[in-house]
């Protein structure tokens, strides 16, 4: 005779909180972390992401791809797409027509861009005129410390790095908001329209350049100041903004958060979570069975457009040529390719429950959340994973022992979203979405446990590692 509790064990499944079911993980966890929270503060933008990430793989024996050169098993290549991309493998023992082991993260994360025209001077104080990148909640991004990063290509070429507000005495920036006194017609404004787009100016400067015996006033005194502190910090004049791509982060470093230090506070997490995940998981694989293709691309933030987004064929044009190292047929080598789309979820956050479905949503502590769909209205601009690619990764992370749980964003016609997921699939290839769990996702400030950002490392790995 079955007892109602022995019948409820075997047929009924909870995720389980890895706090309880593996409280010892907490260690390795939380020294994990570490070297994320590290990789954070240097790589906030694609670029320095990027680099941070080529500095690591050439430690680890990594070499650019060269096409010349024959590769066995355990090589280790890569390949740097205009600075703002990277694609990484290791060389498996299967033959490359077996398929490959697809692993894509995003490293560009939601930010104020300048715009190409964007300084100014309005009443004494100087502003840098700015155009948001990728989904803000726009009142979000004000009253905030924000630090300078970028590139500027001089006249002659020369590429200029930019970076202020980073290092310990910097200056940092700043976009202003009303005081509450003044914000009564402010306040009758909705959410969405709190602050406008137009109103994300950043302050630059305050105080006029006076010249040494000059009696006579110029104009716009205080752009002045602004323009000769930057000729003197990069060489740069007014009209160099135009060869630039400058964008202004939060300021802030990553930092534990909790009384337990059980998550990690810190601002574009999403996707570098997965993105960190993603390449040291790489980074340690060894002699796989499969080849491995880890991807961190840009642009997914604006629907992964542009030569650097995985709408382009860099990546195609990258397995393409893996393949013509062995000579084999790349649209066999697709087919067999299994692939995770690696990006964040939004996480159940109970004091906003009503927009979450409980048993559809992930939650922090229960490990990386796989994702069948993502999309809005009925899974439109969704890639739809089927049944027989989720059977797949559960059962590697299954093998692996690694805590995972299932999660969608959101309730149905709550919202929506979309990762690169689609892409990927449009080349033929078999793939589904799996990521880090972030609470106040795209803030300026996200929220991520340390738990769940281990078990996607572990994850990751697995997916890597397995001949399934
Ligand atoms: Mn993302
Ligand atoms: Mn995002």
């Amino acid at each position: 005779m079955t007892t109602a509790k022995e019948l409820q064990k075997s047929l009924t499944w909870e995720f389980p909180h890895i706090g309880k079911a593996e409280p010892t993980a907490k260690e390795a966890a939380f020294a994990y972390c570490e070297g994320y929270k590290e990789f954070l503060n240097e790589g906030k933008t694609e670029r320095e992401f990027t680099a941070k990430a080529v500095e690591l793989l050439k430690a680890a024996g990594y070499e650019p791809l060269d096409l010349s050169k024959s590769y066995k098993p355990g090589d280790k290549v890569y390949f740097v797409n205009r600075g703002k991309s990277l694609a990484m493998t290791t060389f498996g023992v299967a033959p490359l027509e077996k398929g490959v082991r697809l692993n894509a993260a995003h490293i560009d994360s939601p930010r104020l861009d300048l715009k190409p025209n964007p300084l100014y001077e309005k009443n004494d104080i100087a502003f840098f005129k700015t155009h948001y990148y990728g989904g803000i909640r726009k009142y979000q991004w004000v009253t905030t410390p924000l630090a300078m990063h970028g590139v500027i290509v001089k006249k002659n070429g020369e590429v200029v790095k930019v970076s202020v507000g980073e290092q310990a005495g910097e200056p940092q920036f700043c976009v202003t908001d009303l005081l509450p006194h003044l914000g009564a017609k402010q306040n009758e404004r909705k959410l969405s329209d709190g602050i406008r787009g137009e109103e994300l100016n950043i302050v630059i400067g305050s105080l006029p350049f006076v010249g040494e015996d000059e009696k006579d006033e110029v104009k716009n005194a205080v752009k002045l100041t602004a323009l000769q502190l930057l000729n003197e910090m990069y060489g740069i004049t007014e009209h160099d903004f135009m060869r630039a791509e400058i964008e202004f982060v939060p300021a802030v470093k990553a930092v534990d958060i909790g009384l337990d230090r059980s998550l990690i506070g810190a601002y574009g997490q999403d996707d570098k979570v997965c993105a960190y995940t993603a390449l040291t998981a790489e980074i340690d694989t060894k002699a796989p069975y499969y080849t491995t293709v880890t991807i961190l691309a840009d642009k997914e933030e604006i629907g992964s457009y542009g030569n650097t987004g995985l709408s382009s064929d860099f990546v195609l044009h990258y397995l393409e040529d893996l393949a013509s190292l062995e000579g084999a047929n790349i649209r066999t080598l697709l087919r067999n390719t299994t692939a995770l789309s690696s990006d964040v979820n939004g996480a159940f956050d109970p004091t906003f429950a009503s927009v979450y479905e409980e048993r559809n949503s992930c939650f922090v502590n229960k490990g990386p959340c796989l994702t069948k769909y993502t999309g809005a209205r009925g899974k439109s601009g969704s890639n739809d994973a089927s049944a027989e690619t989720m059977a797949k990764i559960i059962s590697i992370m299954g093998e692996a022992k690694v805590y995972w749980q299932i999660g969608e964003l959101g309730a149905v016609d709550e919202g929506g979203g979309g990762t690169v997921a689609l892409y990927v699939a449009a080349m033929d290839v078999d793939v589904v979405d799996l990521g880090v769990p972030v609470l106040c996702m795209h803030s300026p400030f996200e929220l991520t446990s340390k738990l769940d950002v281990y078990y996607t490392y572990k994850a990751f790995a697995a997916f890597l590692a397995s001949d399934k």
